[in-house]
């Protein structure tokens, strides 16, 4: 489906220049970052104490998203809200965003409205000024966003995991996966379980803990840190072999709920396969020593942090379950049977 035609008029009359002036450059949500904010050739940015951290992340309509399950201003939402994971996951604080956007031909207004109403909340909820983009016209809806964060102190990167290091989940597994099974399957949120609401705000508006991620660097809990946008099982296996280590992950510690299990089984997958393998999580995984078991207890925000394996061996990733240890393939290929016959297009 392309981004739907409105009452009003298509971008083609309304012209290019219009649409960046009076929809996107309109009611902007801040722009404190900048000396000079968007409007002109370039922005410049106000200087900041501090290193600065630089992130981007595209979304492809058919490829990230589909406009049948995806309500415009949430795919607005979204681009901003993964690329704050990626600022989280370094424990740097979100700055300043640029936005690329292709358009497709039939787009009409009130869609880029929707879309960049979406984007502003997020913004602001964040408090991210915003500096400034690019729209042209394309063959599909695409979006690049550009974020800019700032660091006092060294980063979190993936490459630090040590043996004996504990690794941790910040929220439950699996729920983005769920969300997008049940969107594709045309289910209404309104008839939907508890677990099934959870599951569908999931995956169309992850929330991002930059908090936990800047009270993780602060305090120096962890030796290496990412983001899973890509699942457990990727994100970890991209975490160990930047630092050159193996882990065990225990099943039995990996937070699920009963209602996550049986709404799995309804999609004909097991929760295990959709904690390990499903992606855009966006939640913090990372390595901490054990001494550092009281810093992490006296976090108090919003996210609810979870223990689920430990940094054991020199390679490979490893899962115990019911009293056996296996060990997962060393791709990305889907372990769990069923979920090979599933295709998954969440990334
Ligand atoms: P130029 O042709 O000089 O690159 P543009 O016409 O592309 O200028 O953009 C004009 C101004 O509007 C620039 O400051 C640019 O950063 C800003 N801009 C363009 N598109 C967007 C957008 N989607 N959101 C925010 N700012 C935008
Ligand atoms: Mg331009």
């Amino acid at each position: 489906m392309s981004p739907g035609k409105d009452e009003d008029s298509s971008l083609g009359e309304i012209g290019e220049r219009k649409i960046i002036r009076e929809i996107f450059l309109k009611n902007i949500p801040s722009s404190a970052a900048f000396d000079v904010g968007p409007g002109d050739d370039a922005a410049v940015l106000r200087p900041v104490r501090g290193k600065t951290v630089v992130t981007t992340d595209m979304l492809v309509e058919d490829v990230h998203f589909d406009l049948t399950y995806f309500p415009a201003d949430l795919v607005g939402e979204k681009s901003i809200l993964v690329n704050l994971s990626d600022i989280a996951a370094m424990g740097a604080r979100p700055l300043a965003a640029f936005v690329g956007i292709g358009l497709p031909e039939g787009a009409g207004t009130s869609f880029v409205r929707q879309f960049a109403r979406g984007m502003k909340r997020a913004l602001r909820r964040y408090g991210v000024s915003l500096g400034g983009g690019d729209t042209v016209r394309a063959e599909k809806f695409v979006i690049a966003v550009t974020l800019i964060g700032v660091l006092k102190g060294p980063p979190v990167n993936r490459s630090g995991a040590r043996m004996g290091d504990q690794i941790y989940l910040s929220g439950i597994p699996g729920l983005s996966h769920l969300g997008l099974s049940l969107l594709r399957d045309g289910c209404s949120r309104k008839k939907a379980s508890r677990t099934e609401k959870k599951a569908f705000d999931r995956h169309l508006r992850p929330e991002v803990d930059i908090e936990l991620g800047c009270f993780i660097r602060e305090r120096k809990v962890a030796t290496a840190m990412i983001d899973t946008s890509d699942g457990i099982f990727a994100d970890l296996g991209h975490m160990l072999r930047a630092s050159k280590a193996g882990a065990t992950i225990d099943l039995s510690e990996v937070p699920v709920s009963a209602g996550l299990k049986k709404a799995a089984l309804r999609f004909g997958y097991e929760w295990e396969d959709a904690a390990l393998f499903g992606g855009e999580d966006y939640h913090l995984l990372f390595t901490a020593s054990p001494k550092k078991v009281g810093i992490l207890s006296g976090w108090t925000g919003k996210s609810r942090i979870h223990r689920i394996g430990s940094i054991d061996r020199k390679r490979g990733i490893y899962l115990q379950r019911k009293g056996r240890t296996v060990k997962l393939p060393g791709r990305a290929k889907p372990f769990f049977n069923h979920f090979a016959v599933r295709e998954i297009k969440d990334h």
